[in-house]
């Protein structure tokens, strides 16, 4: 058996791949593919709107969002949400705490002026900045929520004074949080949501209407929404698999029910990891994220060792990002607490043996 612990494009609940799998045979019964399915028809319609709606329902969004969902990747709303909502005569606010974020204020500075309100990037982004404060006349605060790479992941939402956009694209659904707090949330599909190739972005009406309106048609999310996401042909089979995984999601009880197990999964890895004098956790215990967990060992020579007995036992995926060396463990929504039981028995048979 493999336990895939990639950081993305990740493991899907199981059932999940099986339909995905049978609907590029036979979409429903129509005897087509869901690859050759004309996305401008009713069957395809519903399928959209019932993504949609399963995300209003388990964010529980209020009235005043619309749901959308975009090609392109998160990399791609890094510049779509400046181009949008900021200009060469305002500044927008960034908090810089991850490779990700550090990306999305490059591109922000393409349309405007960035403040970075503060930044961990003087030890590597292991950690998380606190006590900074965000201007006024900022167009927008933008942060992440989760930083895949460096294995941080921010307890509260900021308390801003100017509308709060976060990239969420691998920790989005995994626990519960006041999404209506946000004015524009975005992400990648290929952590916790579906098959690359899609974002889902949810914005609010009122700052929508904020936008800039003299950008390219695809990069202007108020078209998309006029158009309910299929302003051209839209990442059919990618939207199709991110519905399949809702449903899955709203099966299981929704993001309470997930919430919790994802807790178990994290607890139990990070303490695992802290008891061994062997691996050092380099991120403080209040930042720890509970989606990718990272590690190094004190002893370099190890390392190796370790990642071979890993392969041998079908756990893949743990190598840690090459920015921050060492280990990266993701358990994302569909990993099961039973492949992080066994990878943790690996890593204390492991201190055993080489202690
Ligand atoms: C993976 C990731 C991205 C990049 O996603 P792409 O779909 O490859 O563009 C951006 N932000 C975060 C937080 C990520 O985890």
């Amino acid at each position: 058996m493999i336990h895939n612990f990639n950081a993305g494009p990740s493991i899907l609940p199981k059932e999940v791949f099986e339909e995905a799998s049978r609907a590029i045979l036979n979409f429903n019964e129509t005897g087509l593919s869901i690859l050759e399915f004309g996305h401008r028809t009713p069957m395809f319609e519903s399928v959209v709107s019932e993504a949609m709606e399963l995300v209003r329902e388990l964010m529980q969004l209020d009235g005043n969002k619309e749901v959308m969902f975009l090609h392109g990747g998160a990399s791609t709303q890094f510049f779509q949400v400046p181009m949008n909502f900021l200009s060469k005569d305002r500044k927008a606010a960034y908090l810089d705490g991850g490779v990700w974020g550090s990306k999305a204020i490059k591109e922000a500075k393409l349309f405007g002026d960035v403040e970075v309100v503060a930044s961990s990037k003087d030890r590597n982004y292991s950690y998380l900045p606190t006590g900074y404060a965000i201007p006024e006349n900022a167009a927008y605060f933008h942060y992440t929520t989760n930083n895949t790479i460096e294995g941080t992941q921010m307890g509260d939402i900021p308390s801003t004074p100017v509308p709060l956009i976060a990239d969420m694209s691998s920790d989005v659904l995994s626990c519960g949080m006041d999404f209506n707090r946000f004015s524009f949330i975005y992400a990648g599909a290929q952590k916790n949501i579906g098959a690359a190739g899609v974002n889902l972005v949810v914005a609010d009406k009122d700052f929508l209407a904020t936008g800039n309106t003299a950008i390219p048609s695809m990069m202007d999310y108020r078209q998309h929404v006029a158009n309910g996401s299929m302003l051209n042909t839209p990442p059919v089979f990618a939207i199709y698999v991110c519905l399949l995984t809702l449903r899955w999601l709203k099966k299981i009880g929704g993001i309470p029910a997930i919430e919790k197990i994802n807790e178990q999964k994290a607890n139990l890895l990070y303490t695992t990891l802290a008891s061994l004098p062997m691996f050092n956790l380099p991120v403080p215990s209040q930042d720890r994220s509970k989606m990718n967990a990272v590690f190094t060992m004190h002893d370099p020579a190890l390392e190796k060792l370790f990642l071979t007995r890993c392969k041998e036992e079908g756990m893949i995926g743990i190598k840690g990002h090459r920015s921050v060396g060492g280990f990266r463990v993701s358990m994302y929504n569909a990993m099961p607490l039973s492949s992080v039981v066994d990878i943790t028995d690996l890593i204390k048979d492991f201190a055993n043996k080489h202690a």
